[in-house]
């Protein structure tokens, strides 16, 4: 059993607390409780210096203005990207995503600094706003298999996020919009950091990933007594097959007749 106490830090959930990615902090520490590792949420609230010591840091969506203010005060704070360099890691979505980059599209519509802890670049998307469910087949480099490489989660923004070169994405889209690049890219990872556009919350819809943030804390993780990847299994063929549409959802779900995704499928999901 792990001696110190896991720190997950929710860094200005009352700027970047729009999407309830609150959650996202919530499941690491549960998580963790459920294997007998000590943890706790610690809130890093906004016009307060930025909690050092934490071993996982957790940014959520907001709107532009807050977004840009959460911006301008971790920059000048500088102790988040300290904390990254130190081997602390970051879960980062959508505005948190978006702000930890090189540069973003402020609320008046010019170009923001980020915290330029990854090498990526975001601008305004060229059409509608992004909004709706979004799929995504997680890179390989994951190293998580079979069905919890479905990440799920749903979007909703308006910038669209270019990659550099030495940053990996973290899935490839099958279903929605994602970083909006050519290459159908949904997010990024590069060390430990992981970014994406996926609320949900997204370590709730996709526990997998969850645990490789742990993991790269405490070291390999025991599975946990009792789960059952079911009820995340059906909420990702729903997001991918349509709900509500039975003839579409059954000839879209043929293509998938093989299951190559190691998708199962059991009386009662939503659409039947
Ligand atoms: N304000 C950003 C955008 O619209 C991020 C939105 C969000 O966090 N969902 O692109």
């Amino acid at each position: 059993m792990r001696e110190s106490v896991l720190r997950v830090v929710a860094v200005h959930p009352e700027l970047l607390g729009t999407y309830g990615d609150f959650g996202n902090a919530i499941v690491l520490v549960q998580r963790a409780l459920w294997r007998d590792i000590p943890a706790e949420i610690v809130e890093a609230k906004s016009g307060e210096p930025l909690v050092r010591g934490g071993d996982i840091y957790c940014l959520g969506g907001g709107e532009d203005g807050p977004q840009a203010r959460s911006a301008l005060e971790l920059r000048s704070d500088g102790a988040l990207a300290s904390a990254i360099s130190g081997g602390a890691a970051l879960f980062a979505v959508c505005a948190g995503f978006q702000l930890i980059g090189e540069s973003f599209t402020g609320p008046d519509g010019k170009r923001q600094q980020g915290l330029a802890i990854l090498d990526m670049r975001t601008r305004r998307g060229p059409g509608l706003r992004a909004v709706g469910e979004l799929a995504s087949f997680a890179s390989e480099d994951l190293g998580v298999d079979s069905m919890s490489r479905i990440l799920t989660g749903f979007e909703n923004h308006a910038g669209h996020s270019d990659l550099g070169a030495g940053v990996a994405p973290l899935g490839k889209v099958l279903r929605g919009v994602g970083n909006g690049s050519q290459a159908s890219e949904e997010g990024a990872i590069s060390g430990r950091v992981i970014g994406t556009y996926m609320h949900g919350p997204a370590l709730a819809r996709n526990p997998a990933l969850a645990d490789l943030l742990l993991s790269w804390i405490v070291g390999p993780l025991d599975p946990i007594e009792g789960e059952i990847e079911e009820e995340t299994g059906s909420l990702r063929e729903s997001v991918l097959f349509g709900v509500g549409d039975r003839r579409r959802a059954r000839r879209r779900r043929s293509l998938f007749s093989k299951r190559p995704f190691g998708l199962r499928r059991r009386s009662g999901v939503a659409g039947e």
